[in-house]
């Protein structure tokens, strides 16, 4: 089966709205003649550049994502975004369970599972982070770490609606950290990923899902990764940050997935 890949920049709490719309002009520049039929780019900036990134975005083929989402519809939810406020800024998709907010803001698989929900229902791609700490990874854990992020993250999900949702696979211990698992850890983990997914949603389903790689992954290494048979792209944090290393990122991405 192929799979289009696709590879996210997460700019996590960087760029304000102007920073954001040059970034985004200047990634046009770059890409202008990347063929977009091979890759689907997305960049997920705050939630308050979303607007001016989303018009500066519009007539080029990058698409935009928000990094969160909240599962309920409205409410006294003091700081916190709803579905329809996201689709109402014209997003397509959306980061959910980045480990950062699982660590740092008490996410859980229960809230993984009520925000993909939500997102969901709103018709958006949901791009859910999954991975393992480096003392899970020490501790022979890595496994059963992801295979219950899998099941309680995805409870309830149709095959339909799961064929459809972008995995991120992102070690913990590689995020931030220069870090990179290599091409045959990473692979041993979005295969294993993947036979997990064919247990929640059936072969089908888990050929046709999209599991990125994320943790460190820069112009460097995208090609080696993107050559391994189960990894369908990239979640890019730092090197998502400046439009020249992310648009060689892309290309080396689109070269290695054509190994
Ligand atoms: C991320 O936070 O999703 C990420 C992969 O960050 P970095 O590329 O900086 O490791």
């Amino acid at each position: 089966m192929s799979r289009k890949i696709i590879v996210a920049g997460n700019w996590k709490m960087n760029k304000n709205a102007a920073e954001g719309k040059a970034l985004v002009e200047a990634l046009k520049n770059e890409l202008a003649d990347l063929d977009f039929n091979e890759v689907e780019v997305v960049v997920c900036p705050p939630f308050t550049t979303i607007s001016s990134v989303i018009e500066a975005a519009s007539g080029s083929a990058i698409g935009v994502g928000a990094q969160n989402i909240h599962w309920a519809p409205s409410g006294a939810f003091t700081g916190e975004i709803s579905a329809d406020m996201l689709v109402s800024t014209g997003v397509k998709y959306v980061i959910i369970g980045h480990s950062e907010r699982r660590q740092y803001f008490g996410e859980t698989d229960a809230t993984v599972n009520s925000r993909l929900k939500a997102a969901i229902a709103a018709g958006l791609i949901p791009i859910v982070c999954v991975g393992e700490t480096l003392a899970e990874r020490e501790g022979n854990r890595t496994e059963e770490v992801l295979a219950r992020q899998i099941t309680e993250g995805f409870a309830g999900i149709s095959a339909e609606d799961g064929a459809k949702i972008i995995v991120a696979y992102e070690p913990v211990w590689a995020i931030g950290t220069g870090k990179t698992a290599t091409p045959d850890i990473a692979q041993a983990a979005h295969s294993f990923i993947r036979s997990q997914l064919a247990g929640v949603f059936g072969t089908d389903a888990a050929e046709a899902i999209r599991i990125q790689y994320g943790g460190s992954m820069k112009p460097e290494n995208a090609r080696a990764l993107l050559s391994q048979p189960d990894i369908d792209g990239g979640l890019i944090g730092g090197a998502a940050l400046k439009a020249d290393s992310f648009a060689k990122l892309i290309r080396e991405a689109v070269a290695g997935s054509k190994n």
